[in-house]
């Protein structure tokens, strides 16, 4: 069963987080098997993502949704993964062309070095005209310029962000494979306002926390495989047998799509009686399938013509576009 476990380290300030995504993340692939399924590397990635999203989302107290998007330039144009605060998730992507067999994320999304990692915080309540909160972060490091060095694995790129927009060390080891995506985190503690210095800041303590680098240490040493086939307490105890560990009840992440029909038709309207009509002249039947969980929505002429029939009406893009 799909589960995120949350831990603190007695006496230190950091905590970790544990996800396997098991059942979930199986659901997810066997809706884009056959001819429709991504390549493997496409699947490594998209499983990692989701497990970071979930990681990210169960990390922040937000009440909205968190989506991860990779905006490729190479063989992969989009990689997707969104989580809501209950931690139901899903996961998208867009390949156009071959992607090569063992690529990596260079090879896959960042070929011409355009590639960026777009992190978007869209609240629940939001008002009407309120932007959600967005980040970017490119797919590479170092200083501006030609010095870039292309990053190869996602885990690399959200580690970057988390430090640019919470001041906050993250260590994150993440896998997939097409039966577990899983994920560790490991984050030091913001600075509490009550017993510090007067003016004591989070970015002034990056890198310096004497805890955290050591359970940063143990953490990178979890291997890829161990992190796909041991079980949660095998890890942590293999891990961090020497320091005390805080654990939590498990939380239950689940595949959840949030599409509907009402949605699409919404979206059709959007797209105007002109077009709605001219598909319906074409085929006889418009067709929307959905890009996250693979459900195909159909609407006759009588569903189109109600659509557009006053009265019935709401203003185009009155309702969020998938
Ligand atoms: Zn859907």
């Amino acid at each position: 069963m799909s589960a995120l476990h949350k831990f603190l380290f007695d006496g230190q300030p950091v905590r970790g987080m544990l996800v396997r995504l098991t059942d979930s993340w199986q659901e997810v692939l066997r809706r884009r098997a056959g001819d429709a399924a991504y390549p493997p590397e496409v699947r490594v990635l998209l499983g990692e993502m989701a497990a970071a999203g979930v990681l990210m989302q169960a990390n922040i107290k937000f009440n909205g949704a968190l989506v991860l998007q990779v905006h490729g330039d190479g063989p992969v144009k989009l990689a997707v993964a969104e989580v809501q605060p209950d931690l139901a998730f899903r996961t998208t992507a867009k390949v156009v062309g071959t992607v090569p067999a063992g690529a990596r994320l260079e090879a896959m999304l960042n070929v011409h070095g355009q590639g960026r990692c777009v992190i978007t915080l869209d609240p629940q309540d939001r008002l009407p005209g309120q932007q959600p909160y967005q980040g970017v972060v490119p797919l590479s490091k170092g200083s501006q310029g030609d010095q870039r060095e292309p990053l190869q694995q996602v885990a690399q790129v959200l580690e970057h962000y988390m430090l640019q927009s919470e001041q906050l060390d993250t260590r994150l080891v993440l896998a997939a494979d097409d039966r577990v995506a899983a994920g560790l985190l490991i984050q030091r503690l913001p600075v509490d306002g009550k017993g510090n210095l007067a003016g004591a800041r989070n970015e002034d303590r990056i890198g310096l926390d004497e805890a955290f680098n050591r359970i940063a240490l143990l953490a990178a040493t979890l291997t890829r495989e161990e992190l796909l086939t041991l079980d949660v307490d095998t890890v942590l105890h293999r891990l961090f047998w020497e320091e005390k560990l805080v654990r939590f009840e498990p939380q239950r992440p689940r595949f959840a799509c949030r599409c509907s029909r009402e949605r699409v038709r919404n979206m059709l309207r959007g797209l105007g009686r002109d077009e709605s009509e001219s598909l319906i002249a074409e085929r006889g039947l418009v067709e929307v399938g959905c890009d996250f969980c693979g459900l195909q929505y159909h609407f006759d002429a009588v569903d189109v013509g109600e659509m557009f029939t006053p009265g019935q009406n709401q203003p185009p893009g009155s309702a969020a576009v998938q």
